[in-house]
């Protein structure tokens, strides 16, 4: 860096604009982004939209440059909503990748501030602490105690541990001692470091700018939307050679040019008719603005698909401590075994950090202070070394002098205390009732005891080694979040197993499960238990058990797998960064987005951002809601398609003249442009079923378009084809004059049963009248609606009536179309009844 003399006030704003103006932002590939040409170019080459073009062009062939004018129009009508909607994804899916975007803390302006870690630029001073994975390279200002794993860049799974600069030897080795490296990962301590490489100009950037490049894969859905699009595609190429021939062999009297072209324009008009163009907008417009859904209630989806697999969730595996319960801890109970109550709370005092973080010894600490026993009292002597905790060891302890004595403070979960500590049978006996006693209430226990060596040198070195005198047990309450009881309801009805996971002790964990009315909360698998078993007996094991106690970060994996294996669909939290791997595992992996690690977070599909249980049973629910209004959709896009396309195959058949036509090309596009907007607002917008969360999760091998969807949608189709076409068919009565009658007759029947049909269709067990109900204060529904009134007044009463081949329709005519409407569609209401009196509740999808 060219500043030797290095300044821990950091980089200004200002200054940091300008070096990102030089340097770029610190990203390993610079995200491409596609012009508005090439965006509309690429809209443009989809076969709906070239089928367009062929129309329009056959119009000017014709003759006929109004007609071919008016499709124009159309097109670009149809494009600018494609166009918009892409915009409008792009923009909320942007929104999100910047929320869940990996974050830094670094000095700007003299103080503390996060940013986004593609924000950093050359000379930012940047914060590192316990579980950062750091985002570019940099020079160590300051550091304490910092053990780095640098496996990924240099394979060495050995923690290094780096020194500040000034202190740095000569080093002759390529990594330094003295230097962070982006794609590393913090295991210990803080330090001010001072970027000095960013992007592709890291070490990281080097070796790993093609992995980062990794194309996104196509979620399950869109896989299969995919083929359904082929099918269909293959059907419509079918259809419209038939269709060709037909329209051909009908019209013998018209000169064979005429022939030719008005074969390939009904052809057309029929292929238009039966491309599903709508499904993968569909995916992509509901899948992000379900995630945008969810962001707005606490919960960020870092991967897309993971929105659909959401609402296949059938275990749900949580941390006790945070998720389920406030992590607010207060101290209930204490036993001191010899009566010394002061004793047993300095000693647990002095076995805590002096600045507390976790929330356990912050209220230790607020428990000695209500004691009376000061801050100086318990931390005014000198730390001359420490035992760490570690998930294995379960315990930990500090070794302090004070007025010329050395006393060892140490604490942990009673089993291990336990092994340290000398005592007889009858101790033992009555230390284990005690302990059996405070944590069949639910409490905490933490076992306290001492020692006092004589000396310097009879300090053992490690906690294991030491032999101490137990001084009690203390008892903390962390009472469970008060939704979590009803939540759990919620998840017994919805058939979602929720599974506890805690490094607390069993019966305190069985005693909060009973608490929150989990199902079989006698039921314990402790750590220990784990280890000597083998991955098939978990197997067997996981069916019935739902608790487990005593376990390390290391048994998450293990229990992931285990359901895994049974073929449930499995949640799980974490948030420490060995839970990384089990949340990469999981098929949805949920990131603590307040105490979790960012590597835990890197890890997720999701992350939590107030690490509140509620939110995760609501986010399933949404998931369920996304994929249901999705079934919804493409099953609508069917019905809807299915009157247009018996339309355009059944006029040559019937031998009606082409000029007589129910629809012509232009009155096709006319639908898709009412089409698009039902599906990709009103539809999306769905709100979830009432019994949504009453139903078992979806099977997930099931098909999006399952045999019961795909006959309901068929038979309303083919109703509301038999409505249109016959109203469409008596007024025509064989006379082409009465064509724009007769044409105006069947686009009002079909106009006005699309805004009917989303009602009926909005539940499978609710009467419309319920979804209009629901739905009557939002405004956006209102809009769509009255949109449509207005849009068909627009057609039929104006001058447009004559330029899109309509004519004005009589009231006698309007009110018996708006009846045929009704009728068409609300037949299914029927349906509904009769499925609730006679139906059984198999809480299916159909
Ligand atoms: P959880 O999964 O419930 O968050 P932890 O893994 O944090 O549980 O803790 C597991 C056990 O380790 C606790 O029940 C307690 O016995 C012990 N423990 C945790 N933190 C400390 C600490 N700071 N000091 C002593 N013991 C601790
Ligand atoms: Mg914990």
């Amino acid at each position: 860096m060219t500043n030797e003399k290095q300044n821990m006030a950091g980089l200004s704003t200002a200054q940091a604009r300008q070096l990102q103006n030089k340097y770029g932002k610190n990203e390993l590939t610079p995200q491409k982004k596609e012009s508005f040409i090439q965006k509309a170019f690429h809209i443009i080459c989809e076969p709906m939209f070239l089928l367009l073009i062929v129309a329009a062009i056959i119009y000017f062939f014709l003759g006929e440059p109004r007609d071919g004018a008016i499709m124009l129009v159309f097109v670009i009508g149809m494009i600018s909503i494609d166009v918009i909607q892409e915009w409008k994804t792009d923009k909320t899916l942007n929104a999100l990748k910047d929320l869940s975007a990996p974050h830094i803390k670094v000095i700007r302006d003299g103080e503390e501030q996060t940013i986004a870690s593609a924000d950093l630029v050359p000379g930012d001073l940047m914060l590192i602490y316990e579980g950062v994975k750091i985002p570019a390279d940099g020079v160590v200002i300051k550091c304490n105690d910092l053990c780095v794993d640098e496996s990924s860049l240099t394979g060495e799974a050995e923690g290094v541990w780096k020194v500040n600069t000034d202190a740095a030897p000569e080093y002759t080795d390529y990594w330094r001692k003295d230097y962070c490296y982006a794609g590393t990962l913090v295991m210990q301590g803080t330090a001010y470091v001072q970027i000095d490489k960013i992007g592709a100009s890291t070490e990281y950037g080097k070796i790993g700018a093609n992995i980062a490049t990794a194309p996104e894969e196509k979620t399950p859905l869109q896989k299969q939307t995919g083929s359904l699009v082929k099918t269909c595609a293959g059907i419509a190429a079918v259809l419209f050679a038939l269709v060709g021939v037909f329209t051909y062999l009908n019209i013998p009297d018209h000169i064979f040019k005429d022939r030719i072209i008005e074969s390939i324009l009904s052809g057309v008009t029929l292929a238009m008719a039966m491309i599903p163009e709508e499904f993968p907008v569909i995916l992509t417009v509901f899948l992000s603005m379900g995630a945008w859904r969810l962001a707005k209630k606490n919960s960020l989806v870092r991967k897309l698909p993971c929105v659909e697999t959401l609402g296949a969730v059938s275990v749900l595996c949580v941390d006790k401590t945070g998720t389920i319960t406030m992590n607010q801890m207060t101290v209930q109970d204490t036993w001191a075994t010899n009566g010394d109550e002061k004793s047993l709370v300095t000693v647990m005092g002095m076995g805590c950090e002096t600045d507390a973080y976790d929330p356990m010894e912050k209220a230790m600490l607020a428990y000695c202070e209500k004691n009376g026993i000061s801050h100086d009292e318990l931390f005014g002597g000198e730390l001359i070394t420490e035992y760490p905790f570690t998930n294995e060891l379960k315990m930990m302890g500090h070794i302090w002098r004070k007025d010329g004595k050395i006393i060892i403070a140490a604490k942990g979960s009673p089993e291990r205390i336990l092994t340290i500590c000398a005592m007889s049978d009858a101790e033992k006996t009555e230390f284990e009732k005690k302990i059996n006693e405070l944590s069949s209430n639910g409490l905490r226990v933490i076992a306290v005891a001492t020692a006092t060596p004589q000396t310097d040198k009879d300090i053992p070195a490690k906690i294991t080694d030491c032999s101490l005198t137990l001084l009690g047990l203390v008892g903390l309450a962390d009472p469970p979040r008060e939704s979590v009881k009803a939540d759990i309801a919620v998840c017994n009805k919805a058939g979602i197993r929720v599974v506890m996971i805690t490094g607390d002790n069993g019966v305190t964990a069985a005693s909060i499960a009973k608490k929150i009315g989990m199902k079989n909360y006698d039921h314990i698998i402790t750590g220990d238990i784990l280890n000597n078993m083998t991955d098939d007996e978990l197997r067997e094991k996981v069916k019935e058990v739902s608790i487990f106690s005593r376990v390390v970060p290391e048994h998450k994996m293990r229990i992931v797998k285990a359901f895994k294996d049974n073929g449930e669909i499995v949640a799980m939290t974490g948030d420490g960064v060995n839970d990384a791997p089990a949340l990469k595992y999981a098929d949805i992996g949920i990131a603590m987005g307040k105490r979790g690690s960012e590597v835990s977070r890197e890890a997720a599909d999701l992350i939590l951002l107030d690490d509140n249980f509620t939110t995760i049973v609501e986010t399933v629910k949404d998931g369920r809601r996304i994929y249901n209004n999705i079934r919804k959709a493409i099953g609508y896009v069917f019905t809807i398609h299915i009157p247009i396309a018996f339309a355009s195959l059944l006029a040559p058949i019937l031998g009606i003249a082409p000029v007589a036509l129910f629809l012509l090309p232009l009155h096709v596009v006319l639908l898709e442009l009412i089409i698009d907007p039902t599906c990709s607002i009103v539809l999306e917008r769905q709100p979830a079923e009432r019994d949504i969360m009453e139903r078992a999760p979806r099977n997930p091998k099931e098909k999006m378009l399952t045999p019961g969807i795909f006959i309901k949608s068929v038979l309303q189709g083919l109703v509301l084809f038999a409505a249109s076409f016959g109203a469409y068919y008596t007024t025509l009565a064989g006379n082409e004059a009465n064509a724009p009658v007769a044409r105006a007759m069947g686009l009002a029947i079909i106009m006005i049963s699309n805004l009917l049909l989303v009602q009926v269709n909005s539940s499978e067990c609710d009467f419309a009248f319920r979804s209009v109900a629901r739905l009557a204060k939002d405004i956006v529904m209102w809009a769509v609606n009255i949109g449509t009134i207005a849009g068909l007044i627009v057609i039929f009463y104006t001058p447009v009536a004559g330029l899109l081949k309509l004519a004005p329709l009589s009231a006698t005519q309007l009110l018996s179309a708006a009846g045929i409407a009704a009728v068409s569609v609300l037949w299914y209401e029927l349906v509904k009844l009769f499925k609730k009196l006679f139906g059984k509740k198999n809480g299916g999808t159909k």
